[in-house]
């Protein structure tokens, strides 16, 4: 089942019009969230970014966050889902194709359910990278659904036979087309510091929370291009990806090509915060 406005209706039921500004313009945002065990995980963290995304961009949440809590904890029972993701868009509704807002936009919700699970092989092997110029706007830390920027990264990166991309602007390490990045250097944590120029991951948070348990020291820095060489250890954050090894970036093996001791005791301490031994 799916929530489109405010009714639980099968996909087939869902009839979003070709009006629709998310369709013309992108014009709406979104969120992804992990669900554990039935349980929306970090979801605090996902609606805050999620009325942060709708505040910025000036789009009206048909729901407050509780009733939207309540609503998406229905969507997950109702759909059975005990391992996967939560979708949710809001756009700003339909109206015939003109750049101003409609003088009385009416937000259309959508919501469903994914089953997922947890990307073991991926986790454990780690994955291989390209660097490229990140060429989209300033306002990485919304996340709306203007997502080309991100689509032809990732493609362009799987043309290039490797997994995923990261990206810089000017030379400066930003993010990957949908996660975070994170290297460690001397032992310690280096990340991009969560601005403008990112999306302020939820699993970064938790990410770097966990790394602070550990006593490592935590750098919420920019840092450069050039510095990848002297990455000793380098992993991406994400709600679907959790914390992945990047065992190669642009053909050069970091380390031994082989995911870090620091990357497996975060990942160690990462599954114990979602409940797994
Ligand atoms: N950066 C980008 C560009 C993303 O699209 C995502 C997730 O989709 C992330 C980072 C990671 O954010 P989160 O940990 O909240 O999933």
């Amino acid at each position: 089942m799916y929530l489109y406005q405010h009714q639980f209706v099968p996909k087939e039921e869902v009839a979003i019009s070709p009006d629709d500004r998310g369709y013309y313009f992108g014009d709406g945002i979104y969120e992804v969230f992990r669900v554990y065990n039935g349980e929306l995980f970090e979801a605090e963290g996902h609606y805050r970014r999620l009325e942060k995304s709708a505040a910025d961009v000036r789009i009206c949440l048909p729901y407050s966050i509780k009733e939207l809590h309540e609503k998406l904890i229905e969507l997950i029972q109702l759909n059975h889902l005990q391992e996967g993701t939560v979708y949710i868009q809001v756009t700003r509704g339909s109206a015939l194709r003109s750049h101003p807002f409609p003088s009385q936009p009416e937000p259309v919700l959508m919501a469903f359910t994914t089953e997922m699970q947890r990307p073991i092989h991926k986790m454990d092997q780690g994955i291989t990278a390209v660097t490229a110029d990140d060429i989209r706007w300033l306002r990485c830390d919304l996340k709306t659904l203007n997502l080309l920027p991100n689509v032809m990264a990732k493609q362009d990166a799987l043309d290039r036979g490797a997994d995923d991309v990261i990206w810089h602007r000017n030379g400066t390490i930003t993010e990957c087309s949908a996660s975070n990045f994170m290297l460690i250097k001397n032992g310690e944590l280096w990340t991009h510091p969560a601005n403008n120029l990112i999306l302020h991951g939820i699993t970064r948070d938790v990410v770097l929370k966990l790394a602070r348990q550990l006593q490592l020291e935590v750098h919420e820095t920019p840092f450069l291009l050039d510095e990848l060489k002297l990455a000793e250890e380098a992993f991406i954050t994400g709600t679907t990806v959790e914390i992945t090894p990047v065992i190669s970036i642009d053909n050069v093996p970091i380390a031994q090509g082989l995911p870090g001791p620091i990357t497996r005791q975060l990942q160690q301490a990462f599954r114990k915060h979602i409940g797994l031994a």
